[in-house]
């Protein structure tokens, strides 16, 4: 299976900034073919920016996007609009579910959204600290997963990616703690077992699961190489440039 590395910029750089980061990032890779690069910047620059990347080289997502199609929604920008534009979209992040009040019936309307215009939905899950404390990991977990892709048909489980990212790992959360490589494996084989027993262990296993939270490069290695993380979802360490394709070459190297 690919590695995914991907970056997401959140509301962070302007279009020119990250015009120039692009820029150094694709003089900074080579083509690597077993791990899928991927930026998030902000919607309003995906439309110079996909004129500007090598697609050979990495992949454009959008942070957000509304499963409409068109219509009264002002503010909204449409799956449909990102096709041809981006490769994947993430859905669910925490702070969308949190900040915004997204929940499960929203998120999974979004998934089925992606899938229904080819666009790779990046399906975040995670248990805030109290959940956690209150021992509601596993059910919190199961919910997100399931209630996320419930709109998805069988045959098209093979088009999600899945992403662990525990709230309270987060770097934008008030105290965040790093996750032990223990507790990332814990939960990524909980997504599997229950992946397992509601779709089968062939889509268990075909289904890729990333792992978010504080990660850095020097962090990086352990991470990926918790059996069953299969990449990383990068918020703060992906604005350093340095920081990233450290990350990028430390995955095609603990991959390969
Ligand atoms: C994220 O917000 O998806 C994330 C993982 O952020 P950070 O890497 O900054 O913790």
């Amino acid at each position: 299976m690919k590695t995914y590395i991907v970056g997401n910029f959140k509301l962070n750089f302007t279009v020119g900034e990250a015009s120039i980061y692009l820029h150094k990032l694709l003089k900074a890779l080579p083509v690597y073919r077993d791990v899928d690069v991927v930026i998030a910047p902000s919607t309003v620059a995906l439309q110079p920016l996909s004129l500007q990347v090598d697609r050979h080289k990495m992949k454009l997502a959008a942070q957000n996007a509304f499963y409409r199609d068109y219509g009264a929604y002002t503010g909204e920008t449409s799956f449909s609009q990102l096709r041809g534009l981006v490769d994947y979209v993430i859905v669910g992040h925490s702070e969308r579910r949190h900040i915004f009040g997204e929940d499960d019936k929203f998120v999974q309307k979004k998934v089925a959204a992606a899938v229904r215009n080819k666009i790779t939905p990046i399906l975040c899950i995670g248990e805030t600290e109290s959940e956690r404390s209150f021992g509601e990991t596993a059910d919190v977990i199961r919910d997100q997963l399931l209630g996320g892709l419930a709109d998805v048909a069988d045959d098209e489980l093979d088009k999600v990616i899945v992403a662990y990212e525990p709230v309270w790992a987060i770097s934008s959360t008030k105290a965040a703690k790093l996750a032990t490589p223990d507790e990332v494996s814990e939960v990524v084989k909980l997504i599997r077992k229950t992946l397992g027993e509601t779709y089968g262990n062939d889509a268990a296993e075909k289904m890729p699961v990333l792992f978010g939270g504080s990660v850095n490069s020097s962090n990086a290695g352990a991470y990926l190489t918790v059996p069953g993380v299969n990449g990383l979802l990068i918020g703060g360490s992906s604005l350093i440039l340095n920081e990233f394709v450290d990350i990028i070459e430390t995955a095609k190297r603990v991959k390969s």
